[in-house]
């Protein structure tokens, strides 16, 4: 499991400057997707071949009782609960507040390791930015500037190598299946998640839950299904009773943002009878964000009257329209109705997320789509398209190169990715699209 490193500092310290930084390469997948709106808060980082995951916990005021803050905070304290390691930012520029004193005491109080980072000390001496801040009784503080860059990378390689230090030596994890299709079933609280666990397993052949040695209390369970072979991975908050899964624990963003990194396909569950919720919304940016193939199960679809039926799809619609690229299915986890061509769908997906496609046959779909439709000219420039090759896989990255590339607009941009979908059937799979210009 990826380490995850949580930025805790009050409001304007540079939080969400040093968290696009950190998360800089996923941009590109999301950049420019109409109708999706998010703070970004959570992503992806990778220092060389070291990769985690980010949660900037936005402005934290520790002691508001209620409202907005209270539920900022909340979640705050949570992701510090389940972060691996907590970067603690300070702004160099104005000194020590108050403010820094409680989240210190409140972070001591977490018993979880802090780093204390000094942020926005490009061209200051480390003496003088440093000195205010060794009263927190931190230790010595890093100095970064999160703007320039200076001292990032210094600081995550530092991180990570005490975020693998306190972890419990990796035991040795049973290989499971290479060529299983990695799972992860996520959702919010009650959507159904360990229902749909228990009707998937019980209607297939088991085989094995629980592997011994495997980590803690994480769960991984193989089972097997028309000839296909499927890899469960431990899901947020669903626990083993018995011989029945539900769900004990509290929704955790942590072991949700863990597992969808680990799978190669992500179930993510709605539930039909309720509204899309902010946190659906969350949940399917970040999947967006990580990169993974997508199946998407409207769960409770049974009993629902039409009126019912026609408000959800308006909803899902309206509200999820930048997961267009996957598979919507209408599902009960309960009267395990619709959940063969959901699982057709997630094999799919997973071979979408792995297609390998030539240079020649890149190169021919882009030209016929350039036919169709000629990039626009912006002042005197035509952007010349030449060829296209394969970059990457899950998600597919296709890249492209030719001249005056940079003069394409996000359309055209969208239109090449649909047809690239179109003419290779990438069905649940997000797929990139990169430009390389020659000149
Ligand atoms: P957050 O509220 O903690 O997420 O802070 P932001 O990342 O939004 O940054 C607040 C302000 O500080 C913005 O105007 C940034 O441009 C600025 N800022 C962030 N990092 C640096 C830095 O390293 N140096 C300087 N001079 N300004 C910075
Ligand atoms: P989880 O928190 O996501 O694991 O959700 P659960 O599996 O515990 O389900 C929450 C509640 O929804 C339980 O009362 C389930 O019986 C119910 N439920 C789950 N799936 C369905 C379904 O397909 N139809 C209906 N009507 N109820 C369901």
């Amino acid at each position: 499991m990826k380490p995850v490193i949580a930025l805790v500092g009050r409001p304007n310290v540079g939080k969400s400057t040093l968290f696009n930084r950190l998360t800089r390469s996923r941009d590109a997948l999301v950049a420019d997707l109409p109708g999706l709106t998010r703070d970004r808060h959570y992503g992806e980082g990778r220092i060389g071949e070291r990769p985690f995951l980010v949660i900037d916990t936005g402005g934290f005021e520790p002691v508001a009782k209620d409202g907005i803050m209270h539920e900022m905070a909340k979640q705050t304290k949570q992701a510090v609960a389940e972060a691996d390691l907590v970067i603690f930012i300070v702004d160099g520029r104005q000194g020590l507040t108050p403010h820094d004193k409680t989240i210190t005491d409140f972070l001591r109080k977490s018993g979880r390791s802090v780093m204390l980072v000094v942020n926005k000390s490009e061209g200051m001496k480390y003496t003088s930015v440093t000195a205010d801040f060794y009263e927190l009784g931190l230790g010595d503080p890093y100095v970064i500037s999160a703007a320039h860059g200076d001292g990032v990378t210094d600081l995550v390689e530092e991180s990570l190598d005490l975020a693998f230090a306190q972890r419990p030596p990796e035991v040795e994890e049973p290989t499971s299946n290479e060529r299983s299709i990695k799972i992860a079933i996520v959702g919010r609280p009650n959507v159904g998640k360990s229902t749909l666990v228990n009707t998937l397993l019980g209607e297939e052949r088991v085989i094995a839950f629980d592997m011994p040695g495997t980590t803690r209390d994480s769960i991984e369970i193989d089972f097997e299904r028309n000839g296909t072979q499927y890899t469960l991975i431990d899901t947020a908050g669903i626990r083993r009773r018995g011989k029945v899964f539900e769900a004990i624990e509290k929704f955790s963003v942590v072991k949700t943002l863990q597992s969808i990194s680990e799978a190669n396909v992500v179930l993510l569950l709605l539930d039909a009878q309720q509204d899309i919720s902010e946190q659906d919304a969350h949940i399917a940016g970040f999947i967006l964000e990580s990169g993974r193939a997508l199946v998407v199960g409207v769960n409770k679809w049974d009993g629902l009257t039409s009126d019912r039926r026609d408000e959800i799809k308006i909803d899902l619609d309206r509200k999820l329209s930048f997961l267009s690229f996957a598979k919507f299915h209408h599902i009960s986890a309960l009267k395990s109705t619709g959940i063969g061509p959901l699982m057709k769908s997630i094999d799919s997906a997973y071979a979408a997320a792995m297609t390998n496609l030539t240079t020649p046959k890149l190169t021919r779909a882009l030209l016929e789509a350039v036919e169709h439709q000629q990039p626009r000219r912006k002042g005197s420039i035509r952007p010349k398209l030449r060829y296209a090759h394969q970059g990457g896989m899950n998600p597919p990255i296709v890249v492209i190169h030719g001249n005056s590339l940079e003069a394409i607009d996000a359309n055209y941009k969208r239109y090449l990715e649909k047809y690239f979908r179109e003419t290779f059937s990438l069905i649940g799979t997000p797929l990139r699209i990169e430009f390389k210009s020659g000149k």
